[in-house]
């Protein structure tokens, strides 16, 4: 039933039954009317012939008829002529024959009159001799028309004795006797020449064939013709049976065509049904589905190829799923192990009998692990852990190519066992893929199967695309580990940088149990910034690359080192924080040790600040900063020391913080002034210069001192504008001296590194120089030796105009810097001033009369003044004159005064030796 409704519904059913219809129908129509035709003309010919000759039969007997009618008529006329016997005066009475074929009898001479007999039959004799136009007596024969009955036919003879003629009317029935109803010329019609009917049947046709009776010869009358036959009819009837014949034979064909067109329409239906099902199921991916098509003929051959397209299309489409898959954890980088796993779980489920490995390299190129996954293990199932190969076993894995090699295998190599612990001791079939990104073996594929193996060509393609994904799949991610490692790892050294650290420090933080505590060793090199200077970027570098090799030395493998920038080095040390200490110690000395640069020892030291977590700070920014400040005072703290972070630091810092907050707000509300100490000439025993010393009077903390803030105004960029209030001061003040007429001598102004080093420091000097009217040499700067340090030259090229101008350079505080005395001639200064420092001791250590002796020689060598700062006492001032000291300052003479208090000092005679400051410092 199925298929009957599938009949009705395929439109390639409908198809080939009609088609199949059609090619019954169409030869059976072209070969049945050619057939017809044929036989239809055969029929007409014969009828034809028939007709013809029954035309001429029949018209033959019409003549014989005639003739009979005409004999009769004669005989009778001669029976006329006997004796006794005068038809011709009775031509009613005619005998037997003459009975039989003539209706009535007359005679009439030539012009037509009546002699005896039917009168009617003359003048009928009469018409019909001038309806026909026929000259008079040279005919026996004529008619005359009747409409709607027989033609009235008269023959006529001519009497022998010329009296006329002998007529008579031929009777109908005899003449016409075939022409009756039922006779043999029922449907025939005689007409004459001008196609008047002399007697037509009931069933004449016209179009008929048609026969000439010709009447001429025995008549001398025009011809008669003959049309129609009544077996027409007969004729017709054969054709029925025929065309029914024919029709009942077409109509058997069709319909045993038609049922033969069904049961193949049935017949081949029923699978095509079935295999557009198994087309459909394949449609929804359905790969397993079979269609139930017996075998044997082209729809169990489709039905075989489908199945085994379906085989192949499912497993193709399998292989590119998992390739996507594959593709999709590359795009979104997710753990090549996952990758590993997905493409040998892949091999698995293609290779069930065999076991499968991926052996991959690790991104960062230390370790090779196999990844695996169990035949027969679902999606869900958790796989092996991999297996990390020995570095020498790893070593002697296949290299060879980019092809899948097969061979034969009996024994199996140390590298499958490790890569498959289940292998069997004996493996008949092993396959190895090598997976290679830029001539780098990156992961082998290997494939073992104890029974050998039979790759086909699909198998190998996909098993080629796996291991290209392999590969690409591991050269992302190496790609990433060296983008990794180039973002977090500094190119000097190639310890961690910055951001690599501030990683590091926050895994420790983030993994920090309470056994996982660790320090942040925060390492500062001593004298960096000179060896750079000194030798060079070059050297600096080989330096720190020198520096990070020590610290691996010295850190231990625990530890995490880190260059954060120039010469910082960071270590974490996970541990409590003696490890920290112990380490930080350690540093000091590494790094104390001279380091081979350029041919030369160069000697450097460490400066080392420790924050520990959780002790100190619990965050990574709390815990640099807390390290960093630590490391910061034990560098202030002198060169080659380690502290940990404290709070007094913290509390050192917040003072910072505060200086520099009040010092702005001094800075604009005139918070600051100037004392001034005046300096002593030896020989002339009067002040020959006075020094500028800045105050400070705080209005809540009163007096602070230039040393507690002038080194954070330094270090906050205040210094410049500090300066810039103390030159024009004291500058001011000068001029108001001179203008009152007070001789204090040179005014010296301190002048610190920074603001020597501000561009247009000298225009500045010139112009308030020339804003209070005074002279180049009515000033002294006073400089630090610290100023040299590293960029000689600069300060050398700074100072060059002031002191081509006339200004005075003195060198403060000399003997505490580092000015090599082997540097001493080329340093453009005028004056220096012996530290205090030697000046206490002066008289009482040896050493300091030899420095400061040495001192004095040096200058005087060099031309330069000596000043002696910090002279408290008469012995000091001997001391000092006898070493050769040009000028002196200190308590002795004056401690530093307002400039009200100085005045009138100067005003009072200044020899006397210095009474008490009235505002002491
Ligand atoms: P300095 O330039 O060496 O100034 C001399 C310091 O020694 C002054 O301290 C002064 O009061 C002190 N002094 C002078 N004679 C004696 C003495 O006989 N015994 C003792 N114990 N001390 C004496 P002050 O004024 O506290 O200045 C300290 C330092 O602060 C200065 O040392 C200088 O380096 C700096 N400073 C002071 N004023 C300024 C300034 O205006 N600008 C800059 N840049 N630094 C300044
Ligand atoms: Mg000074
Ligand atoms: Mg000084």
């Amino acid at each position: 039933m199925r298929v009957h409704g599938l009949f009705l519904r395929s439109a390639v059913a409908r198809r080939i039954f009609w088609a199949l219809l059609a090619a019954a129908l169409l030869p059976l129509v072209l070969v049945g009317s050619l057939a017809w035709g044929t036989l239809s003309e055969r029929l007409d010919g014969q009828a034809q012939q028939v007709h013809q000759a029954m035309l001429k039969q029949i018209g033959l007997r019409l003549f014989d008829r005639l003739g009979a009618a005409q004999a009769a008529l004669a005989a009778h006329a001669e029976q006329g002529l006997r004796p006794g016997h005068d038809p011709w005066l009775r031509p009613d009475a005619a005998d037997g024959v003459a009975r039989l074929a003539l209706a009535a009898l007359a005679t009439a001479d030539d012009d037509g009159v009546a002699a005896g007999g039917a009168p009617a039959l003359v003048a009928a004799w009469r018409a019909a001799r001038t309806g026909d136009g026929a000259p008079a007596g040279q005919r026996d024969l004529w008619w005359q028309a009747r409409p709607g009955e027989a033609a009235l036919v008269i023959v006529g003879h001519r009497d022998a004795r010329g009296r006329g003629w002998w007529l008579a009317e031929i009777d109908p029935a005899f003449l016409w006797a075939d022409f009756a109803s039922g006779g043999a010329a029922a449907g025939m019609c005689v007409r004459d020449l001008a196609g008047r009917p002399l007697r037509c049947g009931d069933e004449a046709a016209a179009g008929a064939p048609s026969w000439n009776l010709f009447l001429h010869a025995g008549f001398g009358a025009p011809d008669w013709r003959l049309q129609g036959f009544s077996l027409a009819g007969g004729d017709l009837m054969a054709r029925d049976v025929l065309g029914a014949w024919a029709a009942q034979g077409a109509l058997l064909t069709l319909l045993l065509v038609a049922s033969l067109s069904l049961v193949l329409v049935r017949r081949t239906l029923r699978p095509l049904d079935a295999l557009i099902a198994l087309a459909r199921r394949f449609a929804a991916r359905e790969w397993t589905a079979r269609a139930a098509v017996p075998a044997g003929d082209e729809f169990g051959e489709l039905a075989s190829a489908l199945h085994a397209m379906a085989d192949r299309v499912g497993r193709q489409l399998q292989g590119m799923q998992v390739q996507a898959e594959v593709d999709n954890a590359i795009l979104e980088g997710r753990d090549i192990g996952d990758v590993m796993r997905r493409v040998a779980g892949r091999l698995q489920e293609l290779l069930p009998h065999a076991q499968v490995a991926v052996i991959a390299r690790d991104p960062d190129g230390a370790a090779w692990r196999a990844h695996r996954v169990d035949a027969g293990a679902g999606p869900r199932d958790r796989p092996p852990p991999a297996v990390v190969l020995d570095a020498a076993v790893a070593s002697a894995m296949p290299l060879d190519g980019l092809a899948v090699h097969c061979r034969s295998e009996r024994g199996v190599p140390p590298w499958l066992r490790a890569a498959l612990p289940d292998v069997p001791a004996a493996v008949d079939g092993l396959c190895w893929v090598p997976a290679r990104w830029q001539d780098d073996l990156v992961a082998l594929i290997v494939i073992a199967s104890p029974r050998g193996l039979a790759a086909d060509e699909d198998l190998l393609r996909e098993v080629t695309e796996l291991r290209d994904r392999v590969a690409v799949t591991l050269a992302a991610a190496t790609r990433a580990h060296h983008l990794v490692e180039r973002a977090v790892r500094d190119g000097l050294t190639g310890l961690l940088n910055s951001s690599g650290m501030h990683e590091a420090c926050d895994r420790l933080l983030g993994a920090r149990g309470a056994a996982a505590a660790f320090s942040m060793v925060c390492m500062d090199l001593d004298a960096f910034k000179e060896v750079n200077d000194s030798l060079g970027h070059a050297a600096g570098d080989e330096l720190l690359r020198a520096v990070a090799q020590r610290l691996r030395g010295a850190a231990g493998p625990q530890a995490l080192l880190a260059r954060p920038g120039g010469d910082e080095f960071v270590v974490l040390l996970p541990g409590p924080p003696d490890a920290a200490a112990a380490l930080a110690a350690r540093l000091c000395q590494v790094v104390e040790q001279p380091f081979a640069l350029r041919g030369q020892a160069v000697h450097v030291g460490a400066s080392i600040g420790i924050a520990s977590c959780p002790q100190h700070a619990s965050d990574r920014e709390e815990l640099m900063r807390r390290a960093d400040l630590a490391m910061y005072a034990a560098k202030a703290a002198g060169r080659g020391h380690w502290r940990f972070y404290d709070a007094a630091l913290d509390a050192r810092l917040a003072e910072k913080a505060w200086l520099v907050r009040e010092l702005r707000l001094a800075l604009d509300q005139g918070g600051l002034a100037l004392h001034y100490q005046p300096r002593v000439d030896l020989h002339s025993r009067r002040v020959h210069s006075t020094e500028a010393l800045v105050r400070w009077t705080h209005p809540a903390q009163g007096s602070i001192a230039p040393q507690r803030f002038i080194p954070v105004a330094e270090e906050a960029g205040l210094i410049e504008a500090v300066g810039a209030f103390v030159l024009d001061s004291a500058l001011a003040q000068q001029r108001c001296w001179r203008d009152a007429g007070i001789d204090v001598g040179r005014v010296a102004v301190n002048v610190s590194p920074r603001q020597l080093r501000a561009d247009g420091f000298a225009l500045q000097v010139f112009s308030a120089l020339a804003t209070h009217g005074l002279r180049p040499a009515d000033l002294e700067l006073e400089i630090t030796e610290s100023l040299f340090v590293g960029d000689f030259d600069a300060v050398c090229a700074r100072l060059a105009p002031l002191r081509d101008a006339g200004v005075v350079v003195a060198l403060d505080d000399f003997g505490t810097g580092y000015s090599s005395l082997s540097v001493l001639h080329r340093l453009p200064v005028d004056v220096l001033k012996i530290d205090r420092s030697f000046v206490v001791e002066l008289g009482q250590r040896a050493s300091a009369d030899a420095v400061a002796r040495s001192i004095v020689a040096l200058a005087r060598a060099l031309d330069k003044r000596v000043v002696a700062e910090g002279v408290e006492t008469l012995e000091q001032e001997q001391h000092l004159a006898a070493l050769g000291c040009d000028e002196v300052q200190g308590y002795l003479h004056a401690r530093p005064l307002p400039p009200a208090a100085l005045a009138e000092r100067l005003r009072a005679g200044f020899a006397a030796p210095a009474a008490p400051e009235a505002a002491p410092v």
